[in-house]
């Protein structure tokens, strides 16, 4: 697929720590190099990409190189790989709470006591 690189982005990292965690993260995949057609690079970034080939104007991450996340135009990347969101309200900021899963009110009290037995 192609993608276009976001340049200039100070977009500081979310609560995954980096933004190729929240890639590896949200993508369910991980890899050790660049995703780059024909770049084996190592130096892994979670870069800021959009779709080229769409009207889709969404923000994306996606694992490429140092070299690679500076790179201006478009870029063909593997298919193999997910784009993840980059957009934290779709992702980390809504699954903090996996613990929670019932929506019951007024469980918000006092500590709660857990019954034994
Ligand atoms: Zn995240
Ligand atoms: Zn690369």
């Amino acid at each position: 697929m192609k993608i276009k690189n976001i340049n200039g982005t100070s977009q500081t990292t979310c609560a995954c720590g980096s933004w190729l965690k929240h890639w590896e993260k949200f993508s369910g995949q991980s890899t050790n190099y660049c995703q780059a057609i024909g770049c084996t690079k190592k130096d892994l970034v979670g870069a800021h990409v959009q779709k080229s080939d769409s009207s889709d104007n969404k923000w994306y991450i996606y694992p490429l190189c140092n070299a690679h996340n500076q790179h201006t135009g478009v870029l063909e990347v593997s298919d193999s790989y997910k784009l993840v969101s980059a957009n934290k309200k779709e992702t980390c900021v809504n699954k903090n709470s996996v613990a929670n899963l019932s929506p019951t009110f007024g469980d918000l009290a006092s500590g709660a006591s857990v019954a034994q037995g």
